[in-house]
């Protein structure tokens, strides 16, 4: 293989040799770079012997990630409008305004057509993850495998791409002692988290390589660890709805939703949400980093008071701890039940009822006609910021995605095209943009690669036909 990807220059006496576009990483966005590329060309009238497409891929089996996600289901895009969507998967603007052009060029409804053409139907559910009707992951994976055949593109895998340079002709692009030549790149190697997959930021070491500026790497999509794990009796408890508080010297942050208490720390959709900002805080050094649960986030601490004075004033025998566990949690209407509510995790868990009586001081027995000014205030910041630990680790290695890679201001938006090289091109998570948990992530990687592969396929063929008219 090494010496078969020669441009058609370098074969002396044959210009009329194929171009070639080689695709590092065969993931999500590679393999759909590859798709698109070949459909552009057909479109253009281009033979597939006039056109060579190469996938380079470091596994065994190209599309790993996509085999792994959403714990082998595939949560592979988010339903709704695409504006809607850019809204909710991601949080930062200048990264919702990057991906917002190739989401609309290829968007949730095209992938969803693309993969039913392959015999992938698809189901949505209440919250908007999209999945495959079968729940199956391979099923997704094996449409797109037989996607790339059909697009004639050659996979060259378990081979590890470590080195590329711009020559005069074109990319020089080596594997340990196999050395390629190709007329347009494609940096498709995903990011730097979950490194069991293949993905260790080669790319973006690629990329800096050849001039490209990069933004660190962090964990993102992650579990947090604290310092002290959570107490036994805490491990394994969720908290619907909450409100979650980073903190670190002035800085600080939050987000709602869900949390899961874990051995470690705590997971659940609200950390995924909120690591990225606690491992920023946390790379920084500057000051310990606490995380706090908010249980009443959409009320302030004046609402808070004045809601247990008043159920004090009404219900003045009532123990603390049965006000405590039969409060609403995280509701946006402030009354407790006067039962334990049908639904256990509409209330404040027994566990953490305790936990909030042992930080505010508050005795097991004391009833509510007997709390004091102090004690309320204290009740009220404590259920207001719970302290769950300090960080000790975002790991990495079971981040979802990682925030940070090659840098937006590298790249232009609408082609994926190196502002530096032309006829360079990085598409999905190698790019410093982090979607949501919900579909966001494969959706930004396909409709990047989608879009690289159409105008790396363009600009090579535009050129090769014009060079051929001149010829
Ligand atoms: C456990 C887990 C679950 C997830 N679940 C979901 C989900 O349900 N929904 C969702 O939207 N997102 C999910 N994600 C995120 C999503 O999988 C990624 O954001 C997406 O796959 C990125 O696509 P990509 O093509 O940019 O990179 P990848 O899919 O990571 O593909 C990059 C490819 O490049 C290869 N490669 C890397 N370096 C080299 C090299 N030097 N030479 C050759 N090849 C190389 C890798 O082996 C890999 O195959 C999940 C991630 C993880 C880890």
């Amino acid at each position: 293989m090494a010496n078969e990807l020669q441009s058609k220059k370098d074969r002396q006496g044959t210009s009329s040799a194929p171009p070639v576009l080689l695709i590092v990483g065969a993931g999500a966005s590679g393999m759909l770079a590859a798709v698109s590329a070949r459909r552009t060309a057909r479109s253009l009238g281009i033979a597939d012997d006039r056109f060579r497409i190469v996938l380079i891929e470091r596994n065994l089996k190209p599309g790993n990630k996509i085999a792994i996600s959403g714990g082998g289901h595939c949560n592979i895009t988010h339903d709704g409008p695409v504006d809607l969507l850019l809204e909710k998967g991601f949080l930062k603007k200048n990264e919702q305004r990057f991906v917002r052009h190739a989401v609309y060029r290829f968007t949730n409804a095209d992938l969803l057509v693309l993969l039913a053409s392959y015999g992938v139907q698809s189901v949505v559910k209440e919250d908007g993850r999209v999945f495959p009707a079968s729940m199956r992951s391979g099923d997704v994976l094996a449409a797109i495998w037989r996607m790339v055949e059909e697009a004639s593109a050659e996979m060259v895998t378990n081979m590890r791409v470590d080195g590329l340079e711009i020559s005069r002709d074109g990319f020089e692009v080596r594997a340990g002692s196999a050395q390629f030549t190709a007329d347009s790149v494609i940096l498709a190697t995903g990011g730097a988290s979950w490194g069991s997959a293949g993905t260790l930021g080669d790319g973006i070491r690629l990329a800096v390589s050849v001039g490209l500026a990069s933004v660190p790497t962090l964990p993102a999509l992650a579990p947090i660890f604290f310092s002290v794990p959570p107490k036994p009796e805490l491990v394994g408890v969720s908290l619907r709805g909450i409100g979650l508080l980073v903190e670190s010297g002035s800085e600080s942050d939050s987000r709602r939703g869900d949390l899961l208490i874990s051995h470690r720390g705590i997971s659940g959709p609200a950390c995924l949400s909120l690591s990225r900002s606690v491992a920023g805080l946390f790379a920084s050094g500057k000051a310990p980093v606490m995380i706090m649960a908010d249980f009443f986030p959409g009320h302030d601490e004046g609402a808070l008071s004045a809601f247990i004075l008043d159920h004090a004033a009404r219900r003045g025998t009532q123990l603390v701890r049965t006000f405590l566990q039969r409060c609403p949690l995280a509701s946006e209407r402030l009354a407790a039940n006067s039962d334990k509510s049908t639904d256990p995790s509409a209330t404040i868990p027994n566990v953490f009822a305790a936990e909030i009586m042992r930080l505010a001081g508050i005795g097991n027995e004391l009833v509510m006609s007997g709390l004091t000014r102090e004690h309320r205030r204290a009740l009220v910041t404590i259920m207001k910021r719970l302290p769950l630990g300090k960080v000790r680790k975002v790991p990495l290695d079971k981040a979802e995605v990682s925030a940070g890679g090659i840098s937006l201001a590298e790249i232009n938006p609408k082609s994926m095209e190196s502002r530096l090289h032309p006829r360079l091109y990085c598409c999905g998570e190698v790019l410093d943009y982090v979607g949501e948990v919900g579909g966001f992530n494969l959706q930004a990687a396909f409709s990047t690669g989608w879009v690289a592969g159409i105008h790396a396929a363009r600009s090579l063929l535009d050129a090769s036909h014009a060079q051929t008219a001149q010829e």
